[in-house]
């Protein structure tokens, strides 16, 4: 997008609940881009007021998420900023002037009602057939009053006095003006009997005081972004651009759960995603460039994204997409590249030691041109190596190409052997012409001799193209194993007699 006025400040601000998922982290993606795009601020606010949901750790696991992305805060715990603290469990001596101001005006009252009276006044209205929420039993309540009586220790509340009548309307950026009737809402609280504020509270309020000039989150929150919305207006606050994202689906159109397979950002990077493939795999969930682009480099997504373009309609993530894309970056790496990002799977495979020695590193730059082409994740790459590393041990019998017996194939992998011990020169080509010539010699069908080779060689039926495998396995690694797997396979033939 051009002609950005001003620097966009955004905020992501999760309750602390563990790992970010990837619809989460769909709306840190375009919160980061347009902090990016418009040399504004990303910042990162742990909204932690709900002592009930405290979850051991997950602060540390979510900032881990956002880190693993790189999407890196400019403001928010351990990195600090103007408006500090990020965590909202710190900020309670912030609010205290606030509440007292709203109080003072009238925008907040103290509410002392029972838990048995609300559950009474919500058992009258459900048997009246009305939708349950609070009677506003206090709102009439003189303010000195209220206070001597809180002074005297009672406990109590903080709601917000919703306007009685009339209409609030959230100007959403994505679905223009949403028009809400003041009279179906009920004043929600606002500050807890514990002293802490509420969602409802702490979020506008720290948006206002923080800046926050865009406010993106998942279109869950429209229904009660007339609280919000009313509250910037009370306060005669300047409202952020509201953008309610559409909720992220699984490729069959369903909310995305853990149905859907791997959910957490965390999980797809262990499987070996890459980061740059995730991040372009998301920008396209629910927002696109034009009608065909699809790669995308971070720098180009920064330049192109646009909240124009973001579609109010619920996006996709679909698994098969992300395994495109993340073949694409693949491909794109250089192996020496790419050898690195493997190098941490091989090793938790035992495949390399910890830490890999030159040699090993040079060895393994030799493997990956092998792979690089197919490979889908690099967490699939110790199983596709793994034969490098590790040779066969035997010769199964299910592996035996289609209509030979064992003592067949054993005669087709010693002739392989003595046609390639002669072999000089240990190149492709060479290894081919020796390996075609020998099935004719033999009468044999290339692919059954190719076969039972790439069995002998790997130990798998699927391995990288059989001539550069051997190539790249070496000569003497090559004979070794085949003739090892040519005495595995006498046992099963012999035993029949
Ligand atoms: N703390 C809210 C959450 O957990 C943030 C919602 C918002 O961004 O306003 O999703």
């Amino acid at each position: 997008m051009t002609n950005v006025v001003r620097p966009i400040r955004t905020r992501f601000a999760p309750s602390p609940t563990g790992f970010v998922h990837i619809g989460s982290m769909r709306t840190v993606l375009f919160e980061w881009l347009l902090a990016r795009q418009s040399g504004g601020q990303f910042i990162l606010r742990v909204e932690d007021t709900d002592q009930n949901r405290y979850v051991e750790g997950a602060e540390d696991q979510l900032k881990a998420s956002l880190q693993m992305m790189d999407f890196q805060w400019d403001e928010g715990p351990d990195v600090g900023g103007p408006f500090a603290p990020y965590r909202q469990s710190e900020r309670l001596q912030l609010y205290a002037p606030i509440i007292a101001e709203m109080e003072e005006r009238g925008i907040l009252y103290r509410c002392f009602c029972s838990r048995e009276r609300l559950d009474a006044v919500n058992a009258e209205k459900q048997a009246r057939k009305q939708a349950p929420g609070y009677d506003r039993h206090c709102r009439g309540l003189d303010r000195a009053e209220a206070q001597r009586r809180a002074a005297a220790g009672e406990p109590h509340v903080y709601r917000l006095a919703l306007r009685l009548t009339g209409e609030v309307v959230t100007h959403d950026a994505l679905r223009g003006p949403i028009v809400f009737q003041n009279e179906t809402f009920s004043d929600p609280v606002m500050i807890k009997g514990d002293g802490f504020p509420t969602y409802h509270f702490a979020a506008p309020v720290d948006d206002h005081l923080m800046e926050i000039t865009h406010v993106l989150r998942g279109e869950e929150w429209i229904a009660t972004s007339p609280y919000h919305v009313t509250l910037y207006e009370l306060m005669g606050w300047e409202q952020p651009v509201w953008v309610h994202l559409p909720q992220v689906l699984g490729s069959d159109g369903k909310k995305l759960s853990k149905r859907h397979g791997a959910t957490g950002v965390n999980e797809f990077i262990e499987q070996g995603y890459l980061v740059d493939a995730l991040t372009n795999c998301l920008a396209l969930v629910g927002w696109g460039y034009d009608e065909t682009t699809e790669i995308m480099t971070r720098q180009e997504l920064i330049e192109r994204f646009s909240i124009a373009h973001i579609s109010p309609n619920g996006g996709s993530f679909s698994h098969d997409k992300l395994n495109w894309f993340n073949g694409q970056y693949i491909r794109k790496l250089t192996p020496a590249a790419l050898g690195e990002l493997l190098l941490p799977y091989l090793q938790a495979t035992n495949l390399l030691a910890t830490p890999a020695s030159d040699a090993e590193r040079s060895r393994l730059a030799e493997f990956v041109p092998l792979i690089q082409e197919r490979l889908v994740t690099l967490g699939e790459a110790p199983e596709l190596l793994r034969f490098f590393f590790q040779a066969p041990t035997a010769y199964g019998p299910e592996l035996l190409p289609k209509k030979y017996t064992a003592a067949a194939t054993k005669h087709l992998l010693e002739e392989a052997h003595t046609a390639l011990s002669n072999d000089q020169d240990w190149t492709e080509p060479a290894i081919e012409a020796t390996l075609r010539g020998l099935a004719e010699e033999i009468g044999a069908k290339p692919g059954d001799l190719f076969m039972a080779i790439r069995v002998a060689a790997t130990g798998s039926k699927a391995s990288p193209p059989l001539f550069h495998t051997l190539h790249t396995l070496g000569k003497a690694p090559t004979l070794e194993r085949l003739a090892c797997a040519a005495s595995t396979l006498h046992a099963p033939d012999e035993a029949a007699h």
